[in-house]
């Protein structure tokens, strides 16, 4: 039996939809779920906005630490001759960012992206598709080192590894994370398989099945589009079934990683809320847009998390909601628009650089505000109701889910 500090604590379940709210315990106290984790482009923004003159912080009980691998950044971090200035450079990094005032439960999901290299006078875009275990030994050892880390997410070997190929080395990923003795980690870190969800279903259900039966608990899914061309994946949508299903149990944690901030242009209901709806418990967006690369939005062509809706909308669209239910109040708690109406929250960040710094903010309060809510709801048996107030996610409740909500 392994030891762990962390445990799992079913807090509600609304009983017709079975969807679920839970805590994880820990040495650093307890967090609620559901909740949108933030990363680090989070604290860039903040930054940006006290740059601004304004200080703001995150209401948000989780984190996703984000760190990018290029192939080239992999092959630099595991080369012999560089390697001790560019891991202590890397872990310093990694401590840094996941530094805080708040304690959070962090998560950490190493992404690949894509570089462009060239070859023989040819540009070529590459990213890593295989890991070998000197690669994966390497990154846990880099989590461990920064000593703040709770979950380790581990990629597989490849998305299509055989299934007791992936389960021994992830058992053996588990292995490092022990303690070893030295104090210096002092507690043990959970191990999340990553885990992507558009690979075949029965591959999927049986991958999770067999490390549910050597006690994993914490699962990072590696989100994917649930809608191509307006139409829905039917492998996605399978193996979000499963989750479903399996997070009726409340054993285990999904997070979700690098959502989309809506379903599609047609059905812009904010896809953190359908994926809660299908079991998961944290949701987090893809790393930013670099800082230089941040075009410069006008307040009508940025897409706002809408709290009242659960939309990702336009302004116009936003406001032909709340304007004769608001009189064109935000109606958010966040610290960027508290009391303001959207026409005074445009004249104050119009075609600035921190507009869409400011829509960010808003979201990322406005989401863990709206998550508490429907985390009460679940906990009282009310979350039908609930979705019925909020018209996009009722309307895919119907058309996507197939569930009629039942108010009384
Ligand atoms: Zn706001």
């Amino acid at each position: 039996m392994i030891k762990t500090t962390y445990e799992i604590i079913p807090d509600g379940i609304s009983k017709r939809l079975g969807v679920v709210a839970t805590t994880i315990k820990s040495h650093k106290g307890e967090f609620l779920t559901p909740d949108f984790a933030i990363n680090s482009t989070y604290y860039n923004y903040i930054a940006d906005m006290t740059t601004a003159g304004l200080k703001y912080s995150f209401p948000n009980n989780f984190y996703e630490l984000q760190r990018q691998y290029t192939p080239t950044k992999l092959e630099l971090l595991s080369s012999t001759s560089n390697s001790a200035k560019e891991q202590a450079v890397h872990i310093s990094r990694i401590v840094g960012e996941a530094y805080d005032n708040k304690d959070r439960f962090i998560i950490a999901v190493p992404h690949f992206s894509t570089e462009e290299i060239v070859i023989e006078g040819k540009k070529k875009r590459t990213s890593i598709k295989e890991l070998t275990w000197e690669q994966n030994k390497l990154l846990i050892q880099l989590y461990l080192h920064s000593n703040v880390i709770d979950v380790i997410s581990v990629h597989p070997p490849s998305s299509t590894s055989p299934i007791e190929d992936v389960v021994d080395w992830m058992k053996k990923s588990r292995e490092m994370a022990k303690p070893q003795g030295r104090g210096d980690y002092g507690f043990e870190k959970e191990i999340a398989p990553i885990i992507d969800l558009s690979v075949k279903p029965k591959y999927f259900k049986n991958l999770i099945e067999r490390l549910i039966s050597e006690k994993f608990r914490f699962f990072t899914i590696r989100h994917r589009k649930l809608l191509t061309k307006e139409r829905i994946n039917q492998r996605v949508y399978s193996n979000l079934s499963y989750i479903k299903e399996k997070a009726k149990e409340m054993k285990y944690h999904f997070h979700a990683t690098r959502v989309d901030r809506r379903l599609s242009v047609k059905l812009p209901v904010s896809m953190k809320h359908i994926l809660h709806i299908f079991g998961f418990n944290t949701f987090c967006l893809p790393p930013g847009i670099n800082r230089k690369m941040r075009p410069l939005l006008s307040f009508g062509d940025a897409l706002h998390y809408d709290g009242l809706t659960l939309g990702v909308m336009n302004y116009v669209e936003r406001n032909q909601w709340h304007r004769y239910r608001t009189n064109g109040f935000c109606l958010s708690n966040c610290p960027v628009c508290k009391d303001k109406t959207f026409e005074q929250f445009n004249v104050e960040y119009d075609k600035k650089d921190i507009l869409h710094i400011a829509i960010k903010i808003h979201e990322a309060w406005e989401s863990h505000g709206i998550f508490m809510d429907i985390r009460e709801a679940i906990i009282n048996d009310r979350l039908e109701e609930k979705i019925n107030e909020k018209y996009f996610l009722e309307q895919n409740m119907k058309t996507l889910l197939q569930i009629k909500l039942k108010v009384d």
